[in-house]
């Protein structure tokens, strides 16, 4: 599966280049989503308390071995650990209500699509804040929907086959990637 991986994001990353853009690998999606959801929950100062209970049990939420589900989670993981700094205080503009319930929900459909929304808003934000040149920006769209594909073919075997429709890491990660 990893094989197959390197092998599709190779295909994505070809014919998608110009003379400023970098060309953009599988460590800059890790980057670019980890310091979305990060930053996002920062700047919304996000109780972090419902999403360090999905962290807790992460099998019911993400698909281990999925890049997106990946980066998403170590930047979940990153601010649960900087909000355990007995220093730090929660502040910011406000994380959405309706996200902060639904991650709490016993029911986990609701959590995963609160968890969508979350990595939808942060990844959207993400991009409008990025550096990254247009071509970089669509480079990274793409590599998105081929991590998706990736993600997707994950799911259907073996372990997860009982998780569901969708991954909402995925699908909230290129919601607005078009
Ligand atoms: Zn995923």
């Amino acid at each position: 599966m990893a094989k197959l991986g390197l092998l599709l994001f190779g295909v994505a990353l070809m014919g998608c280049q110009d003379s400023t853009s970098k060309k953009l690998g599988i460590n800059d999606l890790y980057r670019f989503l980890q310091d979305a959801v990060l930053q996002g929950l920062r700047e919304e100062g996000a109780n972090p308390k419902p999403i360090g209970s999905i962290l807790e049990s992460p099998d019911p939420h993400f698909i281990l071995k999925c890049h997106i589900c990946n980066g998403v989670r170590w930047g979940l993981v990153k601010y649960v650990e900087q909000s355990n700094d007995p220093k730090w205080s929660p502040s910011g503009s406000g994380f959405p209500k309706a996200i902060e319930e639904g991650l709490a929900s016993s029911n986990r459909k609701t959590r995963l699509a609160a968890l969508q929304d979350l990595v939808d808003r942060y990844v959207t934000r993400g991009f409008e804040r990025s550096s990254m040149t247009e071509g970089e920006k669509k480079q990274m769209r793409e590599l998105l929907q081929e991590a998706k594909k990736v993600g997707m073919e994950i799911k259907k075997a073996g372990d997860y086959k009982d998780f569901g429709d969708s991954c909402p890491s995925c699908s909230g990660a290129t919601k607005s990637a078009k």
